[in-house]
């Protein structure tokens, strides 16, 4: 029998986690605010951001909204960045992706104070996380080392194939499965759009985590009897007509090969999104010297 891993379960585990972690900061006079900043007037961002505040109104954090018109100067996303971090309501500060033309992400990056970047993209910690001593870890590969521990699967000695090496996903979550630390010591290697036989790697991986965005391109031939398979890829296509959401794996092909695989939507997604919350109550709690029970 083939394990489902159940996203939105473990997701709401976190979640009861962070409940507790507000309560601890309340108590001790912290509310934790995260602020979201949007300069974007493309439907799927403004999505992301409104579940991300409604998330925090879930679990008790002060969302704090800021729209920046998308015509505006860079500049002026800048110094929304600078004053949210000046500012001492907010713990968590999280620019939503992708960016207008006139805005240089890389400096965007670079702007959001390290203690507050809760997605952890400052090169600051993205350093920290290559030298194993993580402030914060990026939310989806994070969330990802919490599914896999929570389906009771250890990388330790195992062979896991990344598929995808993008900045936010591919990158981190290598370094997590072959650092040192819990969930990792996995031995990794890492695939991309110039990897030359893609299939020879999965075949022999005992993870695979797909991360490329591209609709269903895992099948069940690519992958070893018995694998753990981690679908991040949210990709919407028309079917019959209508439009849905799939993964980058072929879910019922893939299926038939895996003992464990998470399924698109009600995987990887909720965990993110979960995991922003954790980073957010942890920021709160460095930043005014609370021991927050983290989940
Ligand atoms: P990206 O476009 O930045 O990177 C994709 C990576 O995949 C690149 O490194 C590229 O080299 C590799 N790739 C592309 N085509 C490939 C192929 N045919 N074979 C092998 N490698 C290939 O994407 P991203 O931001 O890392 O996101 C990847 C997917 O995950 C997207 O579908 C995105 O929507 C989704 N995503 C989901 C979550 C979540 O919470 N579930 C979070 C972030 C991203």
């Amino acid at each position: 029998m083939t394990d489902v891993i159940d996203g939105n379960a473990v997701a709401a585990d976190i979640r009861e986690g962070v409940t507790e972690c507000v309560d601890v900061l309340e108590d001790s006079g912290v509310r934790p605010g995260l602020a979201t900043v949007l300069m974007s007037d493309d439907p799927a961002s403004e999505t992301y951001v409104s579940m991300k505040q409604r998330d925090c109104e879930e679990v008790g954090i002060e969302g704090i909204h800021v729209d920046v018109d998308n015509d505006a100067p860079a500049q002026e996303l800048y110094d929304t960045i600078e004053s949210l971090n000046d500012d001492d309501a907010v713990h968590g500060v999280l620019v939503q992706k992708p960016f207008v033309d006139q805005v240089d992400e890389r400096r965007v990056l670079r702007t959001i104070d390290p203690v507050k970047d809760v997605d952890a993209f400052h090169p600051e910690n993205v350093g920290r996380l290559v030298a194993g001593d993580p402030l914060f870890k990026p939310c989806t590969p994070h969330g990802i080392q919490r599914l896999l521990a929570a389906a009771d699967v250890d990388p330790e000695g195992k062979e896991a194939v990344v598929v995808g090496r993008s900045d936010i996903v591919g990158k981190p979550m290598a370094n997590m499965l072959f650092g040192r630390d819990e969930g990792g010591n996995a031995t990794t290697t890492v695939c991309h759009s110039r990897t030359a036989d893609l299939a020879e790697h999965t075949r022999r991986a005992d993870i695979v985590v797909a991360a490329a965005g591209v609709p269903e391109f895992i099948t069940g031939d690519m992958l070893s009897e018995g694998a753990v398979v981690v679908d991040v890829g949210i990709n919407r296509v028309e079917r019959n007509g209508e439009s849905t959401l799939v993964g980058d794996v072929a879910f019922e092909s893939a299926k038939e090969k895996a003992s464990a695989i998470t399924p698109v939507p009600g995987g990887v997604g909720p965990m993110t999104r979960a995991m922003l919350l954790y980073n957010t109550v942890k920021a709160a709690g460095l930043e005014a010297d609370v021991d927050v029970p983290l989940p």
